[in-house]
């Protein structure tokens, strides 16, 4: 069973008047895990709490943070990178502009700890543009910082230097891909680069560079402060610490939720401390439980796996079975659709939105996306053939696995939960537009056999 820890770690302060500022930040605790680092830890112990907290990535992938820290490359005299990919556009996710608006400050402590840790000088926040009122926010908490001796040169003493800017992206979805955020800062086209090499080896302007989430940064502020074991006692097994989940859709008290990691769904969606159970009491039909990229479940795979537990909101339960019986945690963008929802409609505006945000580097991805427009665009309309449904499934397995950056598997996956769980759904809408134009009944469909070789 899980331990569930009745506490928040990153959004405990939310809500004391003036948090977003400095001194009030401050009287609650805030900067004592610099003060803590700079004096009594070297960057190496920073490093080792990370790894005993078991603290995997926020922003989508879950990889675990202080192997990733670990393969920073460390040539002599060559100067290192730590960024903040806090680019968050993912459909259905908005945590880490929440934890950017409410309190940047630990945001901020987090990037001097992880930048000491890293031997980083130079940092960067990388935020997308279209958050333009959390730019001005977390300038004016960056000056604060700098008056109060938190960056600059020779921190409180300590002989470590850190200067920390904000650039801005300019609506690019892509461009919260690692590679291409590193080229968007660069001053180029924000295209993803073939790896390897990685950019913990060559990263910005070629130099070794770690780039983490907003949210992942700001957990190493309680990690730092309460050690890395602590941390390791909320959530659940490989599942550790707390997470921020945005959840939006059918329910009643749509919002941004801090949750200890092992929690049930089913407490996630009907309890009146997160969701408040489904809005107009309608039924549940589906859920996206971690962004627009992941597949859907089905309401009968929602709160229970397919072995018939209960799911569980962590990293392996919720992807329990696979994508043949389940999705993924992802950026924690959680969505809940009722009856009245088309799952057919949602997955054909998703498929938009990866069209729309594709590079263009890669014709899978370039192509293949917009032939899935035009396939969903025709199965929702229900002027379609069976058979088209059956090329849609082969194109989103030609599309997964074979592109540069991740969008063309994050394209791809929500069509392969749409056929997999919802296919009679989509028949529905082919034979109720066949029932009404029984002309189309004279049409000749050319037939379509899928290869089986995916
Ligand atoms: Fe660009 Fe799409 Fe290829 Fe990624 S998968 S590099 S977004 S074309």
């Amino acid at each position: 069973m899980p331990i569930i820890m009745d506490r928040k770690l990153l959004l405990e302060h939310i809500g004391v008047e003036g948090i977003h500022t400095h001194d009030v930040y401050r009287k609650q605790g805030g900067y004592k895990a610099v003060e803590k680092a700079l004096k009594s830890m070297s960057p190496d112990d920073i490093v080792e709490e990370v790894k005993k907290s078991g603290l995997r990535g926020r922003g989508g992938a879950g990889f675990p943070t202080g192997m990733k820290w670990s393969f920073i490359a460390k040539p002599e005299g060559v100067p290192r990178h730590f960024l903040c990919n806090a680019d968050e556009s993912e459909p259905g996710t908005f945590k880490d502009r929440y934890l950017m608006e409410k309190i940047p400050h630990l945001l901020i402590e987090g990037m001097i700890l992880s930048s000491y840790a890293l031997g980083c000088n130079q940092s960067y926040i990388y935020i997308r543009g279209e958050y333009m009122y959390i730019l001005q926010i977390l300038e004016k908490a960056i000056a604060e910082a700098y008056a109060n001796g938190w960056l600059g040169k020779n921190i409180k003493g300590s002989g470590f230097d850190l200067e920390l800017a904000v650039s801005t992206g300019a609506g690019a979805y892509i461009c919260g891909e690692e590679t291409a955020l590193i080229e968007s800062l660069e001053g180029n086209r924000g295209n993803p680069r073939i790896k390897p090499p990685f950019p913990a080896v060559k990263g910005l302007w070629g130099r070794p560079t770690v780039v983490n989430n907003v949210e992942t940064i700001a957990a190493v502020v309680p990690i730092v402060n309460e050690g890395g074991d602590a941390y390791a006692q909320f959530g659940i097994g490989r599942s550790t610490g707390t997470k921020l989940i945005s959840a939006a859709g059918n329910i009643n008290n749509p919002g941004v939720y801090e949750i200890n990691m092992g929690i049930t769904v089913e407490e996630f969606i009907y309890s009146d401390t997160y969701c408040g159970g489904m809005k107009n009491g309608k039924k549940l039909k589906a859920c996206v439980p971690g962004g627009s990229s992941v597949p859907i479940l089905p309401h009968y795979l929602v709160c229970k796996t397919a072995a018939g537990e209960d799911r569980l909101m962590s990293y392996e339960s919720l992807s329990d079975g696979g994508f043949a019986t389940g999705s993924m945690l992802g950026s924690g963008g959680f969505i809940v659709y009722d009856e009245d929802q088309c799952i057919v409609r949602n997955t054909w505006n998703f498929t938009r939105f990866y069209h729309h945000e594709s590079c263009g580097q890669c014709s899978p991805c370039r192509e293949g996306t917009g032939w899935m427009v035009d396939l969903l665009t025709r199965i929702q309309k229900g002027n379609a053939d069976f058979a088209e449904i059956d090329m849609l499934e082969e194109l989103s397995f030609q599309i997964e696995g074979h592109t540069i950056c991740a969008l063309g598997d994050a394209a791809a996956w929500p069509v392969q939960g749409l056929i997999k769980n919802f296919r009679g759904e989509m028949e529905d809408r082919i034979d109720s537009y066949k029932a009404e134009h029984p002309e189309i009944n004279q049409r000749k469909f050319v037939s379509y056999a899928p290869s089986s070789q995916h």
